[in-house]
């Protein structure tokens, strides 16, 4: 599945390939970049539609040479025998989802070192390239010299060893060979991937500051910022999916949920539910089956003057946009969905598809009160709760 927002280029060996948004501005930064300062010195004395041009044929190299990137990272994995579903380009560059955390440090170690060997190619070709087109098209063979070290920034800029880029990961697969302790690894490569971070993001200031530098250290200290977030989110990440690991859904989650029928009126289901039974969220039913949820969010967009008179069905957020789970599911699971920000509760639905409970950060709060041992992980969190 893309990330919410990407939009879709296509499919690769089974594998889809999407951009998200943020790669315009991206686009934007980079063909500014090229025609502004790398083409004027590389191939003086030509027009600035010339440069524009190039430019953006640069940039658009650039994002293809990303794209082979992971397309090296994922059919290393296809051939060990692990998914790969999808590629999303974004403002850093890209990032194939493969299906699982690899199951060994071998596996780990020769998936990751694929993306920068892609790359190191690429480089090389690049450079033959140019070697070959620089008595035939100017224009061309700087190009392809551009592309060229793009490319090998690309390979350099991945070995850094800090988690998550390639550099660390290939750093915590050495690691998890030597401890056989995937979680310590981790965690020491995380931490190194923080400093990184750190280090970036001085770096950036410095450059700003003391360089005067302004796009380029902003550039540098979003980078870092994006390292240091990834670093602590994929530890955090790991960390929560063993402790959760073999918990099921149906232990935690609320079960028999108070339910709505679809013909109650807003202000009835605020008197009686909202009010009346402090709910913030209600699954609406006919019968066994589940039409959607009314959460408080949803209330709140319609009018007050129109409770009386607005059926809860046309408020609610229907089922198709809903993300459902089984009470069989594992905990690790439900958490990565609800960590991603876009869900607060999951519906739990049983094999004929009947409510038999509802699941939501509350629950799993409460859980893990009620457990210490899984006291050590932190509950699920996102920018904004809205129900
Ligand atoms: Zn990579």
């Amino acid at each position: 599945m893309l990330t919410q927002g990407s939009l879709r280029l296509g499919r690769i060996r089974g594998i889809e390939i999407g951009i998200q948004p943020s790669l315009l501005l991206a686009f934007l930064l980079i063909t500014w970049t090229l025609a502004g300062q790398w083409l004027p010195q590389l191939l003086p004395d030509r027009s600035g539609g010339v440069y524009l041009l190039l430019a953006a044929c640069g940039a658009v190299g650039l994002f293809a040479s990303v794209l082979i990137h992971e397309l090296g990272h994922s059919f290393t994995a296809q051939a060990r025998g692990i998914k790969v579903s999808s590629i999303s380009l974004f403002i850093f560059g890209g990032v194939a989802n493969i299906a699982s955390e690899p199951e060994t440090p071998r596996d780990e170690f020769w998936i990751t070192v694929f993306g920068p060997l892609t790359s190191f190619a690429l480089a090389l070709l690049g450079g033959a390239a140019w070697y070959v087109l620089r008595d035939l098209s100017a224009p061309l063979a700087v190009l392809a010299l551009i592309l060229g070290v793009i490319n090998l920034q690309l390979a350099v800029f991945n070995l850094i060893p800090g988690f998550p880029l390639d550099g660390g990961r290939i750093l915590r697969s050495l690691l998890w060979a030597a401890t056989g302790n995937l979680l310590r690894a981790t965690r020491i490569a995380s931490i190194i991937g923080q400093l990184v971070g750190y280090g970036f993001i001085i770096l950036g200031l410095y450059r700003v500051l003391a360089a005067r530098d302004f796009v380029g250290g902003l550039w540098i200290i979003f980078i870092g910022w994006f390292l240091l977030n990834a670093a602590e989110g994929t530890y955090r990440q790991l960390l929560a999916d063993q402790t959760f690991r073999g918990v099921r859904v149906a232990q935690v989650m609320t079960p028999d949920p108070v339910t709505a029928e679809p013909g109650t009126t807003i202000a009835r289901l605020v008197d009686e539910y909202i009010l009346g039974r402090r709910l913030r969220c209600v699954p609406v039913l006919i019968g066994d089956r589940l039409l959607g949820i009314i959460t408080v969010t949803d209330i709140q967009r319609v009018p007050r003057e129109a409770w009386p008179q607005t059926y809860i069905s046309e408020a609610m957020t229907r089922a198709d946009a809903l993300q459902t789970i089984r009470p069989t599911d594992d905990l690790a699971l439900a958490l990565r969905l609800l960590g991603g920000g876009r869900f607060h509760q999951l519906p739990v639905l049983d094999g004929d598809g009947r409510l038999i409970g509802m699941l939501s950060r509350a629950d799993i709060i409460h859980y893990m009160q009620l457990h210490p041992s899984v006291a050590g992980a932190r509950p699920p969190t996102s920018p904004s709760t809205t129900a």
